[in-house]
């Protein structure tokens, strides 16, 4: 063995595939019982509608190599992601647009008068000198919108006051005055045609790699533990950096989410792949219908998967799933950087080894970086 990945998510598969296509033997390991890490997905058994097991997964980016790269394993198809929010029984487009705007106001503002109206909505704080996320969100479209769409629904996901969050967390959503409701803004788009998991076991598929599920990196009981391996192989590890080192500077918040799945008898449930509940009386922050992320499949007109979404804090033994980031977590994210480089042939990757939320084009440009600059060739 040249390499040893922990954990078999888009990032450890990048550098897996990277590392094998440059003849080297690389085994993967993964505790879960399958490959993929968060963006796994399979077909719910009743009905055959791919259903994403850990939340919704939308690919998109504006990087030319990533795009290049991941088609190398999979087509994408021409889906285009929209999501709507209901705000107190109305239902509204997202992102924040000349719709959102115009339904709200009862108005038929045109770009530039919408424009002039949220400038003075916002005017009590300047977006570039914003401190958190509600200065910042109040900046970009004025305390009414804000107080609607982002303050219940943060606060729902966060857990955490929105003047402690940071302001990067709404800097994702972008604010349009025009009728432009796509979701994302970047150059490439789409789902996998025959799904996530087929592509994640296409970048797996090659004799230099072997991938051994059910296996904890901080298991002793399996050879590839830490303490057998660190220092006598390489290896790139892609579990929470805190978990690594046992919590010696404490626990970095993470939060977590809890998905209720449902087979209906109908054959649409609400016309759209993602449905936002805006307010604070609603206890789940979205619903995801799954049969509309592929409506060129032939699934049956009867049945459809939905699946309710809750946020929490996360404790040790859930999944960790989005970084929180308060200043706390920063500081402590720092003390950790300085272990993670005393840690001899180790390298920290991906959205848990680096504490920072990552799409998935994110991940992959990341783990192409970590291979040309610190493996090609010296592994
Ligand atoms: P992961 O996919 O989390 O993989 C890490 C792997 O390490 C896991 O399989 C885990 O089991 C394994 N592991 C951890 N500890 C150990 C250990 N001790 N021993 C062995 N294995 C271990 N991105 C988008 O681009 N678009 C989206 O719409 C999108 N939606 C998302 C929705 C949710 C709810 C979440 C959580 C993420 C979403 N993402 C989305 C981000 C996407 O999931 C990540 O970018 C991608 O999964 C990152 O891959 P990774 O390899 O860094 O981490
Ligand atoms: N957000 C919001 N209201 C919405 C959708 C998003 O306030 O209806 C905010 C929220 O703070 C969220 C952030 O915008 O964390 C980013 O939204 P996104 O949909 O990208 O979040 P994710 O899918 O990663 O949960």
């Amino acid at each position: 063995m040249d390499l040893l990945v922990v954990g078999s998510g888009f990032f450890g598969l990048t550098i897996a595939e990277r590392a094998a296509n440059a003849g080297k033997k690389v085994v993967v390991i993964d505790r879960r019982d399958h490959i993929g890490g968060n963006a796994y997905s399979e077909a719910e058994p009743e009905t055959g509608i791919e259903v994403h097991r850990y939340g919704a997964h939308l690919f998109h980016t504006s990087n030319e190599t990533v795009w290049e790269y991941v088609n190398r394993f999979t087509e994408f198809t021409s889906y285009v992601h929209k999501v709507y929010s209901n705000f107190k029984g109305e239902v509204y487009p997202l992102p924040i647009n000349l719709g959102t705007i115009n339904q709200f106001f009862r108005s038929a503002y045109s770009p530039s008068e919408a424009r002039e109206l949220i400038a003075k909505q916002a005017e009590e704080f300047d977006t570039k000198s914003a401190q958190n996320l509600e200065e910042k969100g109040i900046s970009l479209i004025g305390r009414p919108l804000y107080e609607a769409f982002i303050k219940d629904y943060t606060s729902k996901q966060w857990q955490t006051p929105t003047t402690e969050l940071p302001a990067e967390v709404i800097s994702r959503l972008p604010v349009r005055y025009n009728y432009d409701n796509r979701y994302f803004s970047d150059t490439h788009e789409g789902l996998p045609v025959n799904g996530y998991t087929a592509w994640l076991e296409n970048m797996a598929d090659h004799p230099n790699i072997e991938v051994r599920l059910n296996t904890d990196f901080f298991d002793e009981s399996q050879p590839l533990n830490k303490a057998a391996v660190v220092g006598k192989v390489p290896v790139v590890y892609t579990g929470p950096v805190d978990r690594y080192f046992d919590y010696a500077e404490g626990e970095l918040g993470w939060r977590t989410l809890d998905f209720e799945q449902q087979v209906l008898p109908v054959g649409d449930f609400q016309g759209t792949s993602v449905m936002n509940y805006a307010g604070a009386d609603v206890p789940y922050t979205r619903i995801h219908e799954f049969r509309h992320f592929h409506p060129e499949r032939d699934y049956p007109t009867d049945k459809t998967v939905i699946m309710h979404e809750y946020s929490r804090f996360a404790t040790r033994e859930d999944e960790p799933y989005y970084p929180v980031n308060t200043p706390e977590d920063r500081e402590r994210l720092l003390k950790y950087r300085e272990l993670t480089e005393q840690e001899p042939k180790v390298l920290f990757g991906g959205r848990l080894g680096t504490y920072q939320y990552l799409d998935m084009h994110m991940a992959i440009g990341s783990a192409l970086s970590m291979w040309n600059n610190k493996l090609e060739g010296t592994i």
